[in-house]
């Protein structure tokens, strides 16, 4: 779907709002789904986005004594596997040196969630959740080694200055990585999408979090999302380098990436 949205309005799902309430009206989203978020992902996905995720790490390639920024963090997902798999990289070459990593979120409810999820006790002390708008990020230019979002920026007003603030916040070299639903590559495959996505989802919402309308949106915003290759150009244009992306089952995700 094209995204009509003027300057003055912008999507939120499939209706055009006034630019100054989309955070507002997203932030409603995740606080009503926050205590169902990880069960409804796993639900959502039939646990594939564990998947993805998965190869967002790999692909992320974590070192020891790297610092990681986790943008839209949600319940933290990434930034456990980021330490766990910076540890092992560790302990293979002898290097003690630990990772840390930030989940910044905009939504208070959804860090909470995470904080009660809880951490290993190698990763004690080794998250920081900050909360935060991914558009003027409270964090130091250059501070880390790695920036993620998953599933993230399309929630986001203002795109291409909260891929500005994640490039500001990387070291020169550093790279990011961003997880998103996009478009499937073939027409059948599409098809079959759209009918799980628009029939079953809102219904498992329904059930399970008793909140039919916040997946209805999380449908709605995937098809305003722009196309892969869109994608690609606003990270160019947002200063990235490098820039290319991997499509994730047929095209219903993809990973974007590009360095500082
Ligand atoms: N990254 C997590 C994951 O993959 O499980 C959470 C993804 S969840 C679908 C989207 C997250 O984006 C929510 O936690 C929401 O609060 C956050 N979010 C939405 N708009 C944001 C913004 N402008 N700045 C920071 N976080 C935002």
């Amino acid at each position: 779907m094209t995204d009509r949205s003027t300057q003055d309005t912008v999507s939120f799902g499939f209706t055009d709002v006034p630019r100054t309430e989309k955070a507002g009206l997203v932030r409603g989203v995740f606080d009503r789904s926050a205590r169902r978020y990880d069960l409804m992902n796993d639900l959502m996905s039939v646990g594939v986005h564990r998947v993805w995720k998965d190869m967002v790490i790999t692909r992320a390639n974590p070192q020891p004594g790297e610092r990681l920024i986790d943008v839209a963090g949600g319940t933290g997902d990434l930034a456990r596997s980021f330490l766990t798999k910076a540890d092992r990289a560790g302990e293979r070459r002898g290097d003690p040196r630990k990772a840390e990593a930030v989940v910044l979120d905009i939504n208070e409810q959804m860090l909470r969630a995470g904080v009660k999820r809880g951490v290993s006790e190698a990763q004690a002390g080794r998250i920081s959740w900050v909360t935060g708008n991914a558009e003027c990020l409270p964090l130091k230019d250059r501070s880390a080694h790695c920036v993620t979002i998953s599933t993230g920026i399309r929630n986001v007003t203002d795109r291409i200055s909260a891929l500005k603030e994640m490039r500001r916040v990387l070291k020169p070299g550093g790279r990011f990585l961003c997880l998103e639903f996009t478009r499937p590559t073939s027409r059948a495959w599409e098809k079959i999408y759209d009918a799980w996505s628009f029939n079953v989802m809102p219904t498992l919402g329904e059930w399970v979090a008793k909140d039919r309308d916040s997946y209805q949106y999380l449908v709605e915003s995937i098809r305003r999302f722009p196309d892969q290759d869109s994608f690609a150009d606003e990270l160019r244009e947002a200063g990235f380098n490098r820039v290319s992306y991997t499509n994730f089952s047929g095209g219903i995700a993809a990973l974007h990436t590009g360095w500082a």
